[in-house]
């Protein structure tokens, strides 16, 4: 493949200075007309003087900004594989559909009659995500994904409360999501970890040793963040509840599993969704996101309020439930998100499936094209993503870190690095289902090129990256010192 068709940056990454320090005295961005009314004295307590803003032009404002947009990166500009995230694109129609006026512009603070469309689609929207999980009882109105946790355990810990008494401890599987165990412990729970067996997965076994009286739950995520399915859940699901307790399952990655698994059949109490993530609305930079938790019908009584109910003349929400664990945010969540996933739902449909199916050929297709250059430790079939380690490059003493900085200068966002924490220098690879095979195979060539240039040039890894606006930064330095000029 020649060098031209790889994606990587070029000498047209364009320096940019500050506002102020690009700016001149006199120069306009608009004029104001001529005054054609007295002059008055200025209201008491206006500033004698103008405030130190810098003066620039039209077009300088433009090219500023739109030179700063340009060091940035995203799904439109190019394959992002930052495992366990979905960088999904996020199709334009979405977009459009939260701009249109009669969403963008309603208040949550109008009366429910004035906002029914709004009402309404929630209240669809809910309905397909049932549909989707199997579990139908759902909230829309946590803000992220570990929002979605937090309220999924406060639901747990306020069932277990009024079914069998206070209990301590939460079984946390060693391949969860960091979140897992923060959002037990601000439960009060005491999280305990299971260790999962050599193919990367958790069995019922040890289940059976851990899980006790005083143990409220389980909390898998699933596919968890080797990529794998937890093959033995149903099982896992029968321990449990035979003990009186509860199973949570973090569904963020459920980009895997979409119109192929019903997670009441499986034995899930409590579901969270990411819908900036699996329903494409945009994510990063701590954006707004959506966590909604879909649950058992035996916890349709915990859910949040408050809650969309469809009646005779129409929608309305409603706070009568005594049982909920309360508000978990102002008014109902972000709805903008909602409406954008709620666009991606509608246009794809049945095709859910069909993204699900082509997200898992995409990580298969990786895993089995790269596992030569790059070490891959579980080598079986994987669901949406895979896991790599640095372990081929140790002998040329290149590591995980710089094989991620040396995708930069191909033109990849590196996929998610030193996660999850049982696989040693992890390097954890999500597709998405939007990568075509020309892109999957330009992903491939960097890190053949990569693998090589290990064994035959290690320097140029350790110093990686060569070609980017910033090149290789110390990053404690840099975390510390911020400087924030171009
Ligand atoms: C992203 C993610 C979360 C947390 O979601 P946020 O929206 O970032 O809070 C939890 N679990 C898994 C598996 C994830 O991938």
């Amino acid at each position: 493949m020649s060098e031209s068709i790889l994606p990587g940056t070029s000498g047209l990454v364009m320096n940019e200075p500050l506002l102020w320090e690009k700016g001149d005295q006199g120069r306009i961005g608009f004029s104001m007309p001529e005054r054609d009314v007295p002059r008055t004295d200025p209201p008491q307590g206006a500033r004698d003087e103008a405030p130190d803003l810098p003066e620039l032009s039209e077009v300088d404002v433009v090219r500023h900004y739109t030179r700063l947009s340009q060091w940035n990166f995203g799904v439109d500009s190019g394959t992002y594989p930052l495992g366990s995230c979905t960088m999904k694109y996020n199709p334009k129609i979405n977009e459009d559909m939260a701009a249109l006026p009669g969403f963008s512009a309603c208040h949550p603070m109008l009366p429910g009659t004035m906002n029914q469309g709004a009402l309404k689609l929630m209240h669809r929207m809910q309905e397909m995500l049932g549909e989707i999980t199997g579990l139908r009882s759902v909230s829309l109105q946590p803000a992220a994904g570990a929002h979605g946790e937090y309220s999924g355990m406060r639901i747990i810990h306020a069932y277990i409360q009024k079914h069998s008494g206070t209990r301590k401890k939460m079984l946390i599987p060693d391949t969860a999501h960091g979140t897992n165990p923060a959002s037990a412990a601000m439960c009060g729970y005491q999280a305990v970890p299971v260790q999962s067996n050599e193919q990367g997965i958790l069995t019922a076994e040890k289940v059976r040793e851990l899980m006790d009286e005083d143990t409220a739950g389980i909390m898998v995520t699933n596919p968890n963040t080797l990529g794998l399915f937890e093959e033995n859940l149903g099982d896992i699901a029968e321990i449990i509840h035979a003990k009186g307790g509860l199973v949570y399952c973090d569904g963020a990655n459920m980009n895997a599993l979409m119109g192929i698994v019903d997670f009441a059949n499986l034995g899930v109490d409590v579901l969270h969704l990411n819908l900036h993530k699996t329903f494409s609305a945009p994510h990063g930079g701590g954006g707004p996101g959506s966590g909604p938790i879909c649950v058992h019908p035996d916890l349709d009584p915990y859910l949040p309020v408050p809650r969309v109910e469809k009646h005779a003349n129409g929608y309305r929400l409603s706070q009568d439930y005594p049982d909920s664990i309360g508000r978990l945010h102002s008014f109902y969540g972000n709805f903008g998100v909602m409406v954008k996933s709620y666009a991606y739902i509608l246009t794809l449909g049945p095709l859910l499936k069909r993204v699900s199916q082509m997200a898992v050929l995409n990580a298969n297709y990786l895993r089995q094209r790269i596992k030569g250059a790059i070490n891959l430790p579980y080598d079986r079939l994987c669901m949406h993503e895979c896991v790599f380690t640095d372990r081929y490059q140790e002998q040329y003493k290149v590591n995980t870190a710089n094989i991620a900085k040396r995708l930069l200068d191909y033109g990849f966002h590196p996929p998610t690095i030193y996660f999850p924490l049982v696989v040693n220098g992890a390097m954890m690879l999500e597709p998405t289902e939007n990568e075509a095979q020309q892109d999957l195979d330009m992903l491939v060539e960097a890190y053949t090129r990569i693998a090589r240039e290990a064994e035959e040039d290690p320097d140029l890894l350790r110093n990686a990256p060569h070609i980017t606006k910033v090149t290789k930064l110390d990053e404690t330095a840099a975390a510390r010192n911020l400087q924030l000029t171009g």
